[in-house]
């Protein structure tokens, strides 16, 4: 091995050498295959390997590798962004490519603001999004981002944004709430924070429609994104929904808001967009906030070297299609819901395991310390990274998270398998969950 010169995520210790992968499998080059339940951070959506995806973008490869956007478009770029358009709800059919999600939120926030100074409405410039939720750590997604412990090291640096508290049934609603009642009560928070400000000087309100990477895969209640969409529309501001983690079919629809029966103006994407053969991500807007843009200026004042990249869309296409060619998106509402079930029987009485919550293939356990009083482990324990830690050994990938508002949430276990996992491959991820839980957590 050659003398080490990669600055790794953790300076203490260089992780393990991957060297392939093989469907739901990563190898190392010891030879030890991992099962990859959480797609990485919830990005390869197809596992590893998959021939067509390898096989369009080595064909793209060949014919051409690299234009930039000021120049040329490309067939590659076109026809995504046609399928990404054909597959969104609503006049969402722009579509603004880059290289990861924290640059598509980025590239949200900044259309959204040039959105109002092209009608003139220059006061506006105002975000209000959520606490216990996470768009990307660039600084300007960072801001707009609620994990505490992702912020404070930077907060001197971050714009100003406001933070309301997110929609999290289980760490929010009062005892005896409603789901319903819970749901208006949050949104109200929204227009209450609006009225605060001054209508007129916000701009948008960011959220994640499932809460993936700070609370563990926490879905919104039923209604309160309409709610929301309401609120939105009546103080003349836009909606825009991150759907880095939650979107491109991870919850069985392409977009998980159409659950929801909301469409925002802007949406982003990323993650499972490229499924991870390419890092490409996307904002995706409505008509009405390209047209104020193309009506006026006529030109969205930003731009990156590898925006719409034309590998990184290629592999996208093929994403897609093998997505509607083997009909994924009806599985990963079964298979989501199969995994659900055994998650259920194996761990619904378990006395450290408090919620079991998610949407499609992406789902979350929310470990506690005391099931009946919901109160989370001591956060110095780091249990979330203990069970980590104690997966790996077992060969099982879970994506580990512990954000906390007011020691309201604690330790979490996201899984985020394959759209074309097997049902022997879930039974396989329960188990080594088990063992894993066993180990941390002896009860
Ligand atoms: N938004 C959400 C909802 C995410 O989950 C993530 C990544 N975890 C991001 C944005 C940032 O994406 P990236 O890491 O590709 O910059």
């Amino acid at each position: 091995m050659e003398a080490e010169h990669v600055f790794h995520r953790s300076t203490e210790a260089r992780p393990p050498l991957a060297v392939r992968g093989e469907g739901i499998y990563v190898i190392d080059d010891r030879g030890g295959r991992y099962v990859d339940a959480c797609g990485g951070a919830a990005v390869s959506c197809l596992g590893h390997g998959h021939p067509a995806v390898v096989a369009a973008m080595a064909e793209q490869a060949r014919r051409l590798e690299y234009v930039h956007t000021g120049f040329f478009t490309t067939e590659a770029a076109e026809e995504l962004a046609a399928d990404i358009a054909g597959q969104c709800p609503g006049t969402l059919d722009r579509v603004w490519f880059t290289g990861s999600g924290s640059e598509a939120i980025e590239a949200a926030l900044k259309l959204a603001r040039q959105y109002y100074l092209e009608r003139g409405d220059s006061g506006r410039s105002k975000v209000i999004a959520r606490r216990l939720s996470y768009h990307g750590n660039t600084l300007g997604a960072l801001a707009a981002g609620g994990s505490a412990w992702r912020r404070k090291p930077y907060e001197p640096l971050l714009i100003d944004v406001s933070l309301v508290d997110p929609c999290f049934e289980y760490r929010f609603a009062e005892p005896g709430e409603s789901a319903e009642a819970y749901g208006e009560r949050a949104a109200n928070r929204l227009e209450q924070e609006i009225l605060e400000i001054g209508p007129d000087r916000v701009m948008a309100f960011v959220a994640e429609t499932v809460v993936g990477a700070t609370a563990g895969a926490v879905p919104p209640v039923p209604d309160y994104l309409r709610r929301i969409r309401e609120i939105c529309d009546r103080h003349g501001m836009l909606l825009i929904l991150d759907e880095v983690m939650c979107g491109s079919g991870r919850t069985g629809t392409f977009l998980s808001c159409e659950q929801d029966g909301v469409v925002p103006d802007i949406v982003t994407l990323g993650k499972g967009l490229g499924a991870g053969y390419e890092p490409i991500a996307a904002a995706v807007c409505s008509s009405e906030v390209y047209d104020a843009v193309a009506t006026g200026s006529g030109a969205l004042k930003h731009g990156q070297t590898y925006n719409a990249h034309v590998i990184g869309c290629a592999a996208a296409l093929a994403v897609q299609r093998v997505i509607r060619e083997e009909r994924l998106l009806p599985r990963v509402r079964q298979s989501g819901e199969r995994l659900m079930d055994l998650l259920g029987q194996s761990f619904g009485q378990h006395s450290n395991v408090g919620d079991i919550r998610g949407r499609g293939l992406l789902i979350a356990l929310e470990l506690v310390a005391d099931r009946a009083t919901k109160a989370p482990f001591d956060a110095a324990l780091a249990i979330h990274q203990r069970a980590k830690a104690e997966a790996f050994a077992r060969g099982l990938l879970i994506y580990p998270s512990g954000g906390t508002v007011d020691g309201r949430s604690g330790d979490h276990i996201l899984l985020a398998p394959p759209y074309n996992v097997s049902d022997g491959e879930l039974d396989m991820i329960v188990d080594l969950l088990g063992q894993t839980i066993d180990a941390v957590l002896p009860s």
